[in-house]
């Protein structure tokens, strides 16, 4: 894998959430040329969490036959808000951190500079930059799992906010006192059409007694519940499994359509695990119910489109940002 890359080319891309952490290498061209991934373990601490990072890190680097020393700089992603200028992640909730000193602790471990970010403002520069060869000058990106979260391209330009926390689109209201959601608030997107809330709503469902393949599939506490089982059974006809996807698409449709109004951008992207799994089956109604309620004329030329990064998406932001800071 090491190849012809000069020494000191290569960039360092990691995308750490709640549960995993992903650590990729990508050459000068910003292709990836490996990655390692393991498991976060928050409830160890900010500490052990920094040591994880650091350790897949090294192993990424090290899949490759490469060593540190050939890394130029590394970026992180971090869920939460995060101060971008000095380094540190001020709140992530799923992580249970407060105030953490990533960029220092991280350049401690690794000897190597370290920008950090917000996970979905990373994974929007990664599509934006690497995906859409940065050529659209507004664009939303979405990315759906856990968690809705999102990052805005304006003028060419991550746009960060007055605080730097623009881009939580996934907590717009969508309906006034609707089921709790983990920022406090009722009713937000997240609530409605995250993987959490579709798997909620059809735990709540077979509380009631409805009936779905998913409880054979799984058993009767539905564990273990993965995006990819929703679409098993939407493939063998399951109606309970049917109307919670539609209805997560046409909830994320209105919101496409607010966006729209809004800031009418050249192009939206939806990504993230539970888009990656359930693309086919949601994207038609999200496309639809978006232009329903678009003003007449704002979505005109606008495109929808479902990112094809993957799970790379926040590893190759990482990279984009590492690569552009070390400049
Ligand atoms: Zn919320």
């Amino acid at each position: 894998m090491a190849d012809n890359n000069p020494k000191g080319d290569y960039y360092v891309g990691v995308d750490m959430g709640g549960t995993k952490i992903l650590a990729g290498v990508f050459n000068s061209s910003l292709e990836c040329v490996g990655r390692f991934k393991m498991s976060t373990k928050a409830e160890r601490g900010p500490a052990a969490v920094i040591e994880r990072i650091a350790r897949a890190v090294h192993d990424a680097v090290d899949e490759c036959d490469l060593d540190l020393k050939s890394v130029k700089a590394i970026g992180a992603g971090s869920p939460g808000t995060v101060d971008t200028e000095n380094g540190r992640v001020i709140f992530a909730g799923n992580l249970g951190w407060k105030d953490v000193s990533l960029k220092k602790e991280l350049e401690k471990h690794l000897q190597r500079p370290v920008f950090i970010q917000n996970d979905a403002n990373l994974c929007t520069l990664g599509v934006h930059e690497v995906e859409l060869d940065g050529e659209p000058r507004s664009m939303v990106g979405i990315f759906i799992g856990t968690g809705i979260g999102g990052g805005l391209v304006l003028d060419g330009k991550l746009y960060p906010g007055f605080t730097r926390t623009a881009g939580e689109v996934g907590h717009m209201v969508l309906m006034v006192n609707g089921p709790k959601c983990t920022c406090g608030s009722r009713g937000c997107w997240e609530a409605l059409a995250s993987r959490s809330a579709l798997f909620r709503q059809v735990q709540e469902a077979v509380e009631e007694g409805q009936k779905t393949v998913l409880t054979e599939m799984l058993g009767g506490e539905l564990r273990d519940m993965r995006s990819g089982d929703l679409r098993k059974a939407i493939k063998q006809g399951d109606k309970l499994a049917s109307r919670v996807v539609e209805e997560a698409a046409r909830c994320t449709g209105v919101a496409v359509g607010n966006l729209i109004n809004i800031l009418n951008p050249e192009v939206i992207v939806l990504g993230g695990g539970l888009m990656d799994a359930l693309e086919n089956e949601m994207m038609p109604a999200i496309v639809e119910t978006a232009r329903e309620h678009a003003m007449p004329g704002s979505d005109k030329g606008v495109k929808i489109l479902a990112s094809k990064l993957g799970d790379d998406a926040g590893i190759t932001g990482g990279a984009v940002l590492a690569r552009r800071e070390s400049k």
